[in-house]
């Protein structure tokens, strides 16, 4: 049975968020929702995140401000400011496995989405590092997602599936979510081995080719 593992990026958004779970709920559809944790200095925000957690679904760290990659930072501290201090505020909300998704530009799985200091600081923090093999790019296409999103289910036994809930582009989920169902395809709440190249803080995946710091100097770990 194909499985489908569905993530929601750069949330909270009041609005958005909240009719996502009403959406998810109806289907008893499980998630994992990936945080900017800057987000969660707004009372309301973090509510919407407690609620999150409260409905049952897996709240991850998506870094503290998402302003960039990790390789295209020079600056050390840069990494543990975006990982720890976006931990320290998801607090008990986070998952127990201290999930953490890095800033990808438009999805792009490449060698400036980790830094060397960014995989030290995961490693320090013993986090799972969570990525993903489809985005049906939500944000352009916001109409038409599901049928890029249904075409990956056909490509791939397990999808690791990266939405946002920040637009009107959730419209379109509870179509997605009865075709998932019509289709027979298993919603999981955990994610294929060869889209966690960490788990708590250990190094299982070969990440050699997501990591050049921003000097351009590739590292061979
Ligand atoms: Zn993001």
């Amino acid at each position: 049975m194909r499985r489908l593992s569905l993530t929601f990026d750069n949330g909270p958004v009041v609005g958005v968020t909240d009719r996502v779970l009403d959406m998810l709920d109806a289907h008893g559809a499980p998630a994992t929702f990936f945080v900017i944790a800057s987000r969660l200095r707004d009372p309301q925000l973090m509510a919407l995140a407690a609620q999150t957690r409260t409905r049952g679904h897996r709240i991850g760290n998506h870094t503290l401000t998402h302003s960039a990659m990790f390789g295209d930072i020079d600056d050390p501290a840069f990494a543990a400011q975006e990982i720890h201090e976006a931990q320290r505020l998801i607090g008990d909300l986070s998952d127990e496995d201290l999930l953490f998704r890095p800033t990808g530009k438009g999805g792009h799985l490449g060698p400036r989405l980790l830094s060397q200091d960014a995989v030290s600081a995961l490693a320090a923090g013993q986090h799972t590092l969570v990525l993903w093999n489809s985005v049906p790019r939500d944000w352009e296409q916001q109409d038409s997602w599901p049928d890029a999103a249904l075409a990956s289910l056909e490509d791939s036994e397990w999808t690791v599936l990266v939405l946002h809930d920040t637009t009107s582009a959730i419209d379109e989920l509870p179509r997605f979510l009865r075709e998932v169902e019509r289709l027979g395809i298993e919603l999981r709440t955990d994610f294929p081995d060869d889209c966690v190249p960490m788990r708590r803080g250990r190094l299982e995946g070969d990440i050699t080719s997501l990591v050049q710091d921003a000097n351009g100097e590739e590292h061979p770990r």
